[in-house]
């Protein structure tokens, strides 16, 4: 029986990737029923709207999903399309491996991290009030009332909060993630020196929650530290949790550190089993239609998507393919090669026949 996955080709340089993406996934042998539906501009371009209900439903009956990345800017007031696809379908746990590859450029050497960023809450959670509207002043007079600070009233608010609940459910998802990947130890970030409340209760639950994986080393790092300890001594980390705002600059970081967006792979993962499958960069516009990104990336994302479908051997081989022929060096994209004006760079097809080959020889 073939797996039926919805596939979002997404805009920009999206098509080309989830293009390439899907070839070598096929070339492993899974059958694939792909079900492609549109969200964000392609979709607003095509049926008026960035949600179609078509789409989302197929995202929901299949409940796997791979996803092109998606322009943010739409005209619609949307803050963000991927954000609320996140929030549609509580897509709570941000699963970001940063892992080196022999061929990319890694300005520390090699590293093996992974980085579980809480999705749903925290300052990403859309709260806002911009300057000299009623509900800021509102906002104001409540803060006041309960014994806060002032806040000048040319301020614009912007709301954090950290539950129990997402908390705990996101540490949870680390150490589980931790436990079945064979990892060493879970490091929890935060800034509780600073927000007591609020990050405190993240450290507090993630404590609490370790106890129950006492195979599974747990240390706690406040998050300015982290970011330096990352770039001094990353050898000493192995998966990290973070709440939303800090997840996302420091799987950034860690990006960096394993040669940049390009090859960075991402999983959004929720709680009603509902899992959606993207790389970490965006759309790339301004190389659109130009055959000339990198497919690593989302690559790499195909193949967390096989190990989530229990098609791990398949994302094995994959991910060897992909590490052979970025190791050799010779047929992959202008942002792998010394120099990014290295005319022997090939194409985001080249690079994926490049890996398909790879998949049959090792076959
Ligand atoms: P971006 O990741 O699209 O591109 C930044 C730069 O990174 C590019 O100019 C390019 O030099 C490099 N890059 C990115 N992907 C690459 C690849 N596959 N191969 C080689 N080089 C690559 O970031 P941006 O320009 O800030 O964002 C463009 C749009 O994408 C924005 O609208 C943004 O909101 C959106 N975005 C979407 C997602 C998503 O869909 N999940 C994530 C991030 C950004």
């Amino acid at each position: 029986m073939p797996y039926d996955i919805t596939l979002i080709p997404g805009d920009g340089t999206g098509p080309e990737i989830v293009a390439a993406t899907r070839r070598a996934i096929e070339a492993t042998g899974i059958a694939i029923r792909w079900d492609v539906v549109d969200i964000g501009l392609p979709a607003m371009e095509k049926l008026g709207e960035p949600f179609p209900k078509a789409s989302l439903d197929s995202v929901r009956k299949n409940r796997v999903a791979l996803k092109g990345p998606l322009t943010t800017e739409l005209g619609t007031g949307m803050r963000s399309v991927n954000v609320a696809l996140r929030k549609e379908f509580d897509l709570y746990a941000n699963l970001r491996p940063a892992k080196t590859y022999r061929g990319v450029n890694a300005p520390l050497g090699d590293l093996d991290l992974v980085v579980v960023r809480e999705n749903i809450e925290d300052l990403y959670s859309g709260i806002e009030f911009d300057v000299g509207t009623k509900e800021a002043a509102d906002i104001r007079d409540a803060i006041v009332k309960a014994g806060g600070a002032r806040i000048r009233e040319d301020a614009a608010i912007a709301i954090k909060y950290i539950s129990d609940f997402g908390s705990r459910r996101i540490v949870k998802f680390a150490f589980d993630y931790a436990r079945a990947n064979k990892r060493r130890k879970v490091t929890a970030v935060h800034k509780s020196n600073i927000m007591k409340f609020a990050d405190g209760l993240f450290l507090k639950v993630a404590g609490e929650v370790a106890k129950d994986y006492p195979e599974i080393e747990f240390e706690d790092r406040i998050v300015d530290n982290m970011c330096m300890q990352l770039v001094q001594k990353p050898d000493l980390y192995d998966v990290l949790v973070l709440p939303n705002l800090y997840g996302d600059i420091v799987s950034d970081l860690c990006a960096g550190l394993v040669g940049g967006l390009g090859v960075a792979p991402g999983a959004n993962i929720g709680a009603n089993g509902i899992a959606v499958f993207e790389a970490i960069h965006g759309s790339a516009p301004r190389y659109a239609g130009q055959n000339k990104v990198n497919p690593m990336a989302l690559m790499l994302t195909g193949v967390l998507m096989l190990r989530h479908i229990g098609e791990r051997a398949a994302g094995d081989a994959l991910e060897a393919a992909i590490t052979a022929v970025v190791a050799e060096g010779k047929d992959v994209t202008y942002d792998l090669k010394p120099k990014r004006d290295d005319p022997t760079a090939v194409g985001t097809k080249e690079f994926a026949d490049a890996v398909i080959r790879r998949l049959k020889k090792q076959a």
